[in-house]
């Protein structure tokens, strides 16, 4: 069967970057005309895929409007953001200029223009805060945990999914919000929410020493780009809303993941532990259920094969 939005094209924002261009990979695969839109604060030219059609623009543009017009996109995949959770602290007015005046220019041109379904990268390691006890024992967070994101990125991701539940319902423009645990994979940055991953591998691929903040038992919920982009994609196709936490329900300490990216870089380096961040969020783990059986979606690749893979993506990169 044709995936459903063949017709008209589909608009990735953030496609040049790491999760977005696997999404626009997949699009291109399923048969959907794709257009990317990124300014390369942060993401490269070069992981636009080939088949797609590239716009060098910023979210809160003019331009925008002009595209929306123009190709009449069907769906809209909204992944371009500030994403770095540190920048969010320390300039949270740009950090909301970009993740909700953004959106809201999007979404304005959207229902103008034909638009019927957003598909939103949202996070589930940022809005949640600790695993509330009373819920779940505390063994995971479902997506009707309380919410209490610890920065302004987190904030502006919820801000985010409530404007959206506000354009489906005024405007009948369809969202899935889609709350990522820890993504890592081929192509990530250092300065995303898995970023460690990308500063292990880097760093011990060059034989730089690591210092692991504090005991290293803060967990996260690491999942694997392939399958993050399955379950975005399921539910772009999929018809209605909802919101979906995708992770792998399995909590990694740093420690581990030391151990797994030391391991396959081959660097054999000391495990070294320094001070502890204050106000680091020490547990992060989602209950995958309900997107399992809504999208019938389960991850498929466990954190050391994850590793493996994104590992020998650095080396053939160094
Ligand atoms: P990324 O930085 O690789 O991708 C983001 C892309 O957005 C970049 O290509 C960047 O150039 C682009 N961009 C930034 N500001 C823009 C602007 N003003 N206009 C147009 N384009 C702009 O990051 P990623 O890890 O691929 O994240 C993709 C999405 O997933 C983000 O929305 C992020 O918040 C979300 N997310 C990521 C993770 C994770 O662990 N990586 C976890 C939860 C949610």
């Amino acid at each position: 069967m044709p995936f459903r939005f063949a017709d008209r094209p589909v608009l990735v924002t953030g496609g040049a970057g790491f999760i977005g261009s696997h999404v626009a990979d997949r699009l291109l695969e399923e048969g959907c005309q794709v257009h990317v839109l990124d300014d390369l604060s942060g993401g490269v030219r070069e992981n636009v895929p080939e088949g797609a059609v590239f716009h060098e623009v910023d979210v809160r543009s003019d331009a925008v409007a002009d595209l929306f017009q123009e190709h009449r996109f069907e769906a809209l995949c909204h992944l371009a953001a500030q994403m770095d959770v540190r920048r969010s602290v320390a300039d949270p007015q740009f950090d909301a200029e970009v993740n909700v005046l953004g959106l809201l220019n999007l979404l304005e041109a959207g229902r103008q223009h034909g638009l019927e379904k957003v598909a939103f990268a949202s996070t589930g390691g940022a809005i949640y805060g600790e695993p509330d006890p009373s819920v779940n024992g505390g063994v995971s967070q479902p997506e009707s945990h309380p919410t209490l994101p610890m920065s302004p990125y987190g904030i502006t991701k919820l801000v985010s999914e409530h404007y959206l539940r506000f354009y489906n319902d005024t405007y009948g423009i369809e969202a899935a919000a889609l709350r990522f645990g820890n993504v890592y994979g081929p192509r990530q940055n250092p300065h995303g929410e898995a970023g460690v991953v990308a500063i292990f591998a880097q760093r011990l691929l060059r034989g730089e020493p690591i210092t692991i903040n504090g005991e290293g038992t803060q967990t996260r919920d690491y999942v694997f780009v392939g399958d993050v982009v399955r379950a975005f994609v399921a539910a772009l196709g999929r018809q209605g809303s909802g919101i979906f936490n995708v992770g792998t329900g399995i909590e990694t300490d740093v420690n581990e993941l030391f151990r797994h990216i030391n391991r396959f870089t081959g660097a054999g380096a000391e495990e070294r532990h320094g001070p502890a961040k204050p106000g680091e969020q020490q547990r992060s783990v989602l209950d995958i259920s309900r997107t399992s059986e809504v999208l019938d979606w389960r991850p498929e690749v466990d954190v050391a094969r994850g590793l493996e893979e994104t590992v020998e993506w650095f080396k053939e990169r160094e």
